[in-house]
């Protein structure tokens, strides 16, 4: 064997604490820096692009090493943190000066991408989210969640792995906690498919000490994934955990339900192209005036309502804000004085708030006392009675902050400068004597002046030597020999000192030093008595939140002309009248968009659309959809009139959005999207199919679309719009009692086509697909071949029968309802297939949106 290298005895230390963490990079304190060596070393200097040199350069295997400064770790911490690496912070516990030999250190905090806070990347209208996963022994999942910075604490059950997946996609969590070993196949899913960081548990013991903020949660399973949550964040966090608020269950069936690709393909909070806010529904609607209030909405709308009297409830004070102008103009500057009170409770908690944090935290509480007052003053009908009571303005925190910290307190916490005067009379004496002090040098200046006859004498400070008498060098003659003690000589100056001097200054320093001592001493009481508010802030911050959300649906509301919609429980009835794409309308200007109503009676259930591509259809659809969110948010919808029933679930198949998360074929995802809704939709839930089918040669396509459309009309009654391009699917209106025809309009003038964008009753006339492919640009040449070959298709009448029949088949849960089209199979020549182009093609609409 190889004789191993001996070690120092630090990098002994080294090694045995980096054996603990092997997962994080370890930044090892030494001195004003902290280090990093071997594997650590040699890839944080290529991610930080620091310089790797190394320790005992002239051995024969060196050790790889960088460090970054100790001042300036934060922001290598955040970039490692950023690119889904954790960071193991390992600080020096004892004092080196009075400590022989090595020095203990240790771990202090273990930062890692879910338990990250402030990073740049944040913005503060986001949570950051660490989840932990549990998989029992039936399958089900066992989901907790946490914002560390919030202290929000949640719990629930899921039942599928699609769903489990659109929660975790909504709560955009970058990092899962699994028990070590357990689940490994998940593991490595939820890794590869949506690259979130995967940290495992050897045990839950940890988590002991916070065991009362289980609460109430009885099932064995979810206290055990909260077990582990809570054991993992105790390990790395090593510190009081005492801001995380008591865990809440929650059942995704209380809210309407959407999977991941319906939130991603209606754009409810990020957008398909950038990911970004811009252009999405909470782009529109975030009019709030608070980063709580930020992430409230965000919160809301990702998870509508399903209950009728809790929108209502919603709906109600978003009116009674809407009847009340000027009110609401008071209460949102009020609540733009508000701070971020959940994260400022987050802080103290954690014990990182200084002087400044408890001056925003003040100036927060001061403006509840403001708000409740407003509020008061439009209770009319006691909607607001229950928010009310949660504005609680914590007052003896607010007065303990105003007696204590000065208004412009100085960011640092143990250079004084912090308590105010007459707070505490030991500080007070020490301020006196000092002051005292202070002025005695002062005067013994002025006199030493006149005593001297020396005009510029001066007294000075500095750290060296304290203070001290200078006088110039040209003066020196007129200074009698022996009056004071020669201490030091610059070039132009002499500097003396005298034992009254001293003696002052004595006084002043140590008064000095046990004034910050003292300061810092009670800064650190204050902060623990704030800290057993903490609940009482959390709850304050919840009802500001809801305020500012609530505000803000009435600030835009009014700005785009919304109305409150009439919500009907298990009505089977949809009147929108006037109604708009809320965003769209925003980008395009009022007058420009043409509204359109939806009108479905209870014997409408599904509306087949037709009419060119380009002309609306999809956009009506998301219209629809996006109605139906705001109003089970409480907020106001884009129409003149609205009615509408409470939906339970929305799907959607918009878009020919590629699955990332599977890999599958675009044409495979929308068969399982089409298999979802007609699984687990229900009479109450909405369906939007844009074009289904047309990823697949056109007779299959139009098969599947026929069935699907059947189907949903046989077995699933749910309200369904439905776009296709297939002209013969229009022929269903005669068999299918609850299907109606409708289309948007176009007309061509001189040979150009224009869109109306207005939804017209029965099918279209023409898809005028060539006309859309002329105005993307495409030769006129070919153009002209496709018109040819468009007139001659048009006479032939071919029947479908045997392609359904084969796909029908083929595809079970469509199996019930073979088809019955009218036209028969044509061989596929190349001709047809240029035909097929400008009016089936999958590709099309790509080709005319670049
Ligand atoms: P389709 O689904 O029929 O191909 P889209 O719904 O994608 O068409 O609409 C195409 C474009 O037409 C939209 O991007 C929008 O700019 C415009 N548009 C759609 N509906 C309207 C409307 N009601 N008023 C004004 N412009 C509209």
């Amino acid at each position: 064997m190889p004789q191993k290298t001996k070690h120092t005895p630090m990098m002994e230390q080294y090694l045995n604490i980096k054996a603990q963490y092997p997962d994080a990079f370890l930044f090892y304190r030494l001195g004003d820096f902290y280090e990093m060596f071997n594997e650590d070393a040699v890839k944080a200097s290529q991610v930080l692009e620091v310089t790797l040199t190394s320790r005992n350069k002239n051995a024969e295997d060196p050790i790889p090493m960088c460090g970054v400064p100790y001042h300036a770790a934060q922001g290598y911490i955040d970039t490692l943190i950023e690119k889904g690496y954790k960071v193991a912070i390992c600080e020096q516990v004892e004092d080196p000066k009075t400590t022989k030999g090595m020095v203990k250190r240790e771990v202090v905090q273990v930062v890692t991408p879910g338990t990250a806070m402030d990073l740049k990347s944040q913005d503060g209208k986001s949570n950051n989210y660490l989840t932990a996963l549990f998989i029992d022994e039936t399958n089900h999942y066992h989901l907790a969640y946490v914002d560390l910075s919030t202290g929000e604490l949640k719990v629930t059950q899921i039942d599928t792995k699609e769903e489990l997946i659109s929660e975790l996609i909504s709560l955009k969590t970058k990092e899962t906690v699994f028990m070590e070993g357990e689940s490994i196949e998940e593991q490595a899913e939820l890794n590869t498919k949506l690259g979130i960081l995967i940290s495992t548990q050897k045990t839950v013991e940890s988590a002991e000490p916070l065991i009362h903020l289980l609460g109430s949660v009885e099932s064995k399973n979810k206290r055990f994934v909260l077990n582990l949550l809570l054991s993992y964040l105790s390990e790395t966090q090593k510190r009081s955990l005492d801001h995380l608020q008591t865990a809440e269950e929650y059942t995704p069936s209380h809210y309407l339900k959407m999977d991941h690709y319906s939130k991603q393909n209606l754009e409810l909070t990020s957008s398909i192209r950038d990911g970004q806010k811009k252009g999405t529904l909470l782009w529109l609607l975030d009019e709030t005036k608070t980063a709580m209030g930020g992430r409230l909405l965000k919160q809301w709308i990702n998870r509508p309502l399903v209950h009728k009297e809790k929108i209502e409830a919603r709906q109600r004070i978003v009116e009674n804000l809407l009847n009340h102008f000027f009110e609401r103009s008071d209460l949102n500057e009020v609540l733009t004085k508000v701070y971020d009170l959940e994260r400022l409770a987050g802080r103290i908690a954690f014990g990182n708030v200084n002087g400044r944090d408890l001056i925003q935290l003040k100036t927060s509480l001061n403006q509840i006392p403001l708000l409740n007052n407003l509020i008061q003053g439009m209770n009319e009908n006691e909607e607001w009675t229950s928010l009310l009571k949660q504005l609680d303005p914590v007052a003896e925190v607010s007065d303990l902050i105003e007696t204590a910290i000065h208004d412009e307190p100085p960011i640092a916490i143990k250079d004084g400068g912090i308590i105010k005067d007459g707070y505490n009379a030991k500080l007070d004496e020490y301020r006196d004597a000092m002051k005292n002090s202070k002025q005695w040098i002062a005067s013994m200046e002025a006199e030493e002046r006149v005593k001297t006859g020396i005009k510029t004498l001066k007294i000075g400070y500095n750290k060296v030597f304290g203070y001290y008498i200078e006088i110039t060098r040209a003066n020196l003659v007129l200074l009698p020999e022996g009056r004071y003690e020669r201490k030091q000589t610059l070039s132009n100056a002499e500097r003396f000192i005298t034992p009254e001097l001293k003696e002052k200054e004595a006084i002043i320093l140590e008064a000095e030093d046990k004034s910050t001592a003292l300061e810092y001493e009670l800064f650190a009481e204050i902060r623990e008595t704030v800290k057993n508010s903490i609940e009482r802030l959390q709850n304050l911050a919840k009802a500001v939140a809801t305020v500012d959300v609530l505000q803000s649906f009435a600030t835009v509301s009014e700005k785009y002309h919304y109305v409150r919609p009439l919500m009907e429980k298990g009505s089977q009835e949809i009147e929108l009248i006037d109604g708009r794409h809320p965003v769209v309308e925003k980008v395009l200007g009022q007058q420009i968009y043409v509204p359109n109503d939806v009108e479905m009676d209870k014997d409408t259930q599904i509306m087949l659309i037709t009419g060119p591509n380009m002309s609306g259809k999809s956009t009506y659809m998301r219209q629809l959809a996006l109605t139906v969110i705001m109003a089970q948010i409480g907020c106001f919808v884009p129409a003149n009139k609205a009615k509408l029933p409470v939906f339970d679930k929305i799907f959607t198949r918009i878009g020919a959005a590629d699955d990332l998360i599977s890999g599958q074929s675009t044409f495979m995802v929308e068969m399982m999207e089409a298999n979802q809704a007609l699984t687990y939709a229900t009479k109450d839930s909405l369906i939007l199919f844009d074009e289904i089918g047309r990823g697949t040669a056109t007779y299959d396509g139009m098969a599947l679309a026929e069935a699907i459309i059947e189907y949903i009309h046989q077995h699933v009654h749910a309200k369904t719009l439905f776009s296709t391009h297939y002209h013969e699917l229009t022929a269903l209106e005669q068999e299918l009692e609850q299907l109606k025809n409708c289309h948007v309009g176009a007309i061509e003038e001189e040979g150009e086509l224009v869109f109306l964008h207005k939804m017209l009753p029965g099918p279209s006339d023409k898809s005028y697909g060539i006309q859309v492919a002329k105005l993307a640009g495409l030769p006129e040449e070919l153009l002209e071949k496709a018109a040819t070959i468009l007139k001659k298709l048009e006479q032939q009448k071919p029947v479908v029968q045997e392609m359904a029949e084969s796909v029908a088949e083929n595809t079970p849960k469509i199996q019930s309802t073979a088809l019955k089209t009218k036209k028969a199979p044509v061989e596929s020549t190349a001709e047809q297939q240029i035909s097929l182009f400008s009016l089936e093609d999958p590709q099309e609409k790509e080709v005319i949106q670049l």
